[in-house]
């Protein structure tokens, strides 16, 4: 007997027939003899409809109550699958976030789980009691309620998984797996059989909607079997691994993309020590995530042109702080552009290879694709292009690493 963690998505809890769909999935490994805490979603589309009623609120509404409203749409499902799973004949009851309780920190919508109380759910689950649990929820050391930023789901999922030392985390979503890259776009994308925990962070990171980055990172460290899979066949997944689980490493093994990006070029800064300091500082102490950074030497060495990039939803803060300080600063002009995409490739196997950034660099040039800013770590390298070719790029791409699916 094991002790499995199911996590479905929005998309599988849909609708009504879906959610029916989803308790037999749980019936069927409960009928196998195992113990089930599953983890749910809002109803596709939901999560989306209350953030705009706080949006048509104001424009600076106040987090907790953000987190009271958005949080409701995994209320709904929980209820929603533990009925239908007591149709099945099955023992099982709802658990909210404060109800468990999920702990977190207080920062409102984008909470981190801190801890866990299992033991009462353990009881139940030993009585054979499906535990149905929503995702995205905490509860703070306040005793407010908690959301855990968009997709949140995979890391409640994962966290439970852990504190319950469950023996497998099965994330249900759309795709049957995690593929090189989004098949929504490419459709010669390839689904793979298991990938290592560094490179899934890294995609999701990146842009790979597929898990939550928190929920790798939770999952690596605390060594949680994670598999991405559908609910909608009954096909085996992509296992989440170690490296030395996989035997053939392949150069890349993703290409994610990232349209949440902006790029400010700060034109005509004076060309002397601590300048960087002096434009970043500001940004850092305003909570502005910087991402990509590069500079330029006017020929006459002089002055420098200072270019990065934030999230696009960050764009309108970065400005401000800078204009504020253009006294200071004395910088000619701001220049901004929203219509960008971060585009990575991404592999292990890059640290034992050479070339990698060459053939990215190489293959856009032939498309005709403008390179506007580079930044590489050990096993990625991102580039930042114009919007518009974010799908030609991607095909692109994708066919000179290699990583096309064979015709069928
Ligand atoms: P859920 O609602 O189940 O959490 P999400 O929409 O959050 O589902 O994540 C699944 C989506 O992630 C897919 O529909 C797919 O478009 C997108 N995606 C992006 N990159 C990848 C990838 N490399 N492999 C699989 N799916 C990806
Ligand atoms: N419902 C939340 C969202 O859409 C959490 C999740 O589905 O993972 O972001
Ligand atoms: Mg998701």
């Amino acid at each position: 007997m094991a002790l499995i963690v199911q996590k479905f998505g929005g998309t599988s809890v849909g609708d009504i027939g879906r959610i029916k769909n989803v308790a037999r999935k749980v019936k069927a490994e409960v009928d196998a003899g195992h113990q089930v805490a599953v983890v749910v979603s809002a109803m596709s589309g939901v999560t989306n409809q209350l953030v705009d009623f706080t949006k048509q609120i104001g424009a600076s509404v106040d987090p907790r109550e953000y987190d009271v409203v958005v949080a409701t749409g995994e209320q709904v499902t929980t209820g929603l699958l533990a009925m239908a799973l007591q149709e099945l004949g099955l023992q099982a009851r709802s658990w909210q976030g404060w109800q468990i309780p999920i702990r977190t920190d207080d920062v409102h919508a984008k909470a981190r789980i801190s801890a866990i109380d299992v033991e009462h759910l353990k009881n139940r689950l030993m009585d054979g009691e499906i535990a149905v649990v929503p995702g995205f929820q905490g509860l703070s050391e306040e005793g407010r309620v908690t959301t855990l930023g968009r997709g949140g789901s995979d890391t409640s999922a994962v966290a439970l998984a852990a504190a319950l030392k469950a023996d497998r985390c099965d994330i249900y979503t759309d795709v049957d797996g995690v593929y090189t890259t989004d098949p929504r776009i490419v459709s010669k994308a390839r689904k793979l059989d298991k990938i290592t925990y560094e490179e899934m962070f890294e995609l999701a990171s990146l842009g790979a909607k597929v898990l939550q980055t928190r929920s790798v990172e939770m999952a690596m460290k605390h060594g949680v079997r994670l598999q991405v899979r559908t609910s909608f066949e009954d096909t085996p997944g992509t296992l989440v691994v170690n490296e030395d689980e996989i035997v053939e490493k392949e150069l890349v093994s993703g290409i994610a993309y990232s349209r949440d990006e902006a790029k400010i070029t700060v034109v005509g800064l004076e060309d002397r020590p601590g300048v960087a300091s002096a434009v970043f500082g500001p940004l850092a102490e305003a909570n502005v995530n910087v991402d990509m950074i590069i500079q330029n030497i006017s020929q006459d060495g002089k002055t420098a042109n200072v270019t990065f990039t934030v999230p696009e939803g960050e764009l309108r803060r970065a400005l401000q702080v800078l204009e504020s300080r253009k006294e200071t600063l004395r910088f000619d002009k701001l220049v901004s552009d929203s219509s960008v995409v971060k585009i990575s490739v991404i592999g292990v196997g890059m640290r034992s290879h050479a070339g990698v950034a060459q053939l990215m660099f190489k293959t856009l040039a032939e498309k005709g694709i403008n390179i506007q800013v580079i930044s590489t770590s050990e096993i990625k390298v991102s580039v930042l292009i114009a919007e518009e070719y974010t799908e030609l790029a991607l095909r692109a791409l994708h066919t000179a690493y290699e990583l096309d699916a064979a015709v069928a």
